[in-house]
């Protein structure tokens, strides 16, 4: 049991690089985002050490506790959960990457509240690509999306990757994949829509795939899984 969280990663990875194989993608086209939320830093510590750089939380003040106790690890932190307007000051203080944005007013605040002496913060926009009640994110609406986009690439402290899904969950493969391809169509129709205004900006990043569906994620382009339980185990 000692080696628990490395034997974990090892065999997350591994399964990442099947995936890969499978649609014939370079294995280092997808980045592994370990989920640490609700687990403590002596894990995330065995994690860094078999070689794990990102690792992604959901509660500010969990995360924020956990950065004070781990600085002396370079860990590249993704903040993946939902944001309330007066906590965008710290999550563009203390990030490298957002995930969840779904708003204009939350990105224009972001943008405000990054230090200038810091690279600009990475963004996904979060799509609510099931169009559940219960969750946050923004509707798949192509016209709406473009719109929206071409408000925030013009924010300065930003770095618009791409778009990021929590879907409903499915046991069944294929129906994985049909949801996944949707998002990476709509991923596609932004990009063309950026080319076409001639915008330099391209969108880089499908955040998609969490440890039961990681696999249909690559093969329908994602470039961040983001996986919690089948590397750290059940949360508390
Ligand atoms: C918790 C969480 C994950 C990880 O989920 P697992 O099923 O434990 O792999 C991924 N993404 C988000 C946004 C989460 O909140």
């Amino acid at each position: 049991m000692k080696n628990a969280p490395a034997d974990a990663l090892q065999q997350v990875n591994q399964r990442i690089t099947n995936a890969c194989q499978q649609v014939k993608r370079p294995n280092n086209s997808v980045t592994l985002l370990a989920v640490s939320k609700r687990h403590g830093i002596d894990k995330i510590r065995a994690v860094y050490a078999s070689g794990q750089r990102h690792f992604g939380e959901n509660y500010l003040n969990e995360a924020l506790e956990k950065q004070q106790a781990l600085t002396d690890l370079p860990i590249i932190w993704h903040y993946i959960g939902s944001i309330q307007s007066n906590k965008t000051r710290k999550i563009a203080n203390h990030f490298a990457w957002v995930h969840t944005v779904d708003s204009l007013k939350i990105a224009e605040r972001l943008s405000n509240q990054r230090p200038k002496d810091l690279p600009p913060l990475n963004i996904c926009l979060q799509i609510n690509i099931d169009n559940e009640n219960s969750k946050s994110g923004l509707l798949p609406d192509t016209n709406q999306l473009t719109a929206l986009v071409d408000k925030i690439i013009a924010l300065p402290h930003l770095k618009l990757r791409g778009l990021m899904c929590i879907p409903e969950l499915k046991a069944d493969v294929d129906a994985q994949r049909v949801t996944f391809s949707r998002m990476q169509a709509l991923q596609q129709t932004l990009q063309q829509h950026l080319q076409q205004h001639q915008r330099k900006q391209t969108l880089d990043t499908l955040s998609m795939g969490m440890s039961d569906d990681l696999d249909a994620a690559i093969a329908c382009g994602a470039t961040i899984v983001r996986v919690g339980t089948a590397i750290f185990g059940q949360r508390n």
